[in-house]
């Protein structure tokens, strides 16, 4: 891929006046035949090394769950009372030139469809398509995965960390102390869900990344659901700029009203969250999937189709 990428390098600078620090002097170059000559041979050079336009970054999503709840109103305090409503559960594969990183890993494949009860009935989740299987479709071996984006250290998204053995983990400093600390399940984390992610490889963040340093993939810190909760920012040539939710918001009504679950670790540092990554939306063009928003994902094609 190194090389691949200096040859590419080469070309774009010779036929850059900018980069190859010319301009000025172009005017004053007549074009000669030996120089046509010479051209011809590099422009030949360039497009018969069968150099391979690199791949271009892709995005699959997958289900990863579903969640039924009982009384929506736990996520919009003194709105929808005990109205019953379904979460869809999203997780993401981000394939880019310069590596593979996942984004959310869902509820644990051993739920299984029949699924199980959680907060005295509060909750119902279930599986009915594990995600191990959906990477084995793809061809994919969760051990090279590079790189493991978790919004969140909340199980319905650490389900299947322990798939990625070998990915470095991404995740700031504040989810760090609470994961990893002594009082994990104070935030409500279940360590035995993520035990196995590479602690050698552990990246511990106190802002955005920028996953691969070209601005296509961009962590955005959005602390508040708990105490570093992040979403994730993808720039698709097709499809156009993303952000993927986290548990920003859970679903639309959430987010036009600025709702704010009662279970949030931060209500104040929610909205500011809110605030900051709608501004960086509106600059960049980009719009919202909401992960958990399961009358938006309907409309969202799951894999083996790529958004591009
Ligand atoms: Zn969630």
């Amino acid at each position: 891929m190194a090389i691949l990428k200096s040859s590419t390098a080469r070309c774009r600078t010779f036929f850059n006046p900018k980069l190859n620090g010319h301009t000025t002097q172009r005017r004053q170059i007549t074009i000669s035949g030996s120089m046509i000559l010479l051209l011809a041979i590099l422009l030949n050079g360039c497009a018969s090394t069968g150099e391979p336009k690199p791949e271009p970054l892709k995005l699959y999503v997958f289900d990863c769950g579903n969640i039924k709840v009982a009384d929506v109103s736990l996520f919009s305090p003194g709105f929808d009372e005990g109205q019953e409503k379904e979460l869809t559960n999203s997780c993401y594969l981000i394939r880019h030139p310069e590596g593979d990183m996942v984004w959310d890993t869902g509820l644990n494949d051993a739920i299984g469809p029949k699924g199980l009860e959680l907060w005295d009935g509060a909750f119902h989740l279930s599986v009915t398509n594990p995600l191990g299987k959906q990477l084995k479709a793809l061809q994919i071996k969760p051990e090279e995965i590079d790189y493991l984006g978790i919004s969140h250290f909340h199980m319905d998204h650490t389900g299947n960390a322990n798939l990625f053995t070998n990915a470095s983990l991404l995740i700031q400093k504040e989810e760090y102390d609470a994961a990893f600390g002594k009082k994990a399940d104070k935030y409500g984390f279940q360590p035995e869900t993520y035990s196995q992610v590479n602690r050698e490889k552990i990246n511990v963040l106190n802002s955005d990344h920028d996953v691969f340093g070209d601005g296509k993939v961009i962590i955005k810190r959005a602390i508040g659901h708990t105490p570093g909760h992040q979403a994730l920012y993808i720039d698709l040539e097709d499809e156009g700029p993303i952000m993927l939710s986290g548990d920003l918001y859970h679903f639309t009504k959430n987010r036009t009203f600025r709702r704010v679950p009662s279970f949030n670790y931060d209500k104040a540092q929610t909205q500011q969250s809110m605030d900051s990554v709608e501004i960086f939306m509106r600059n960049k063009g980009a719009k919202m999937w909401i992960q958990h928003d399961k009358e938006q994902n309907e409309s969202i094609r799951r894999a083996p189709y790529a958004y591009q």
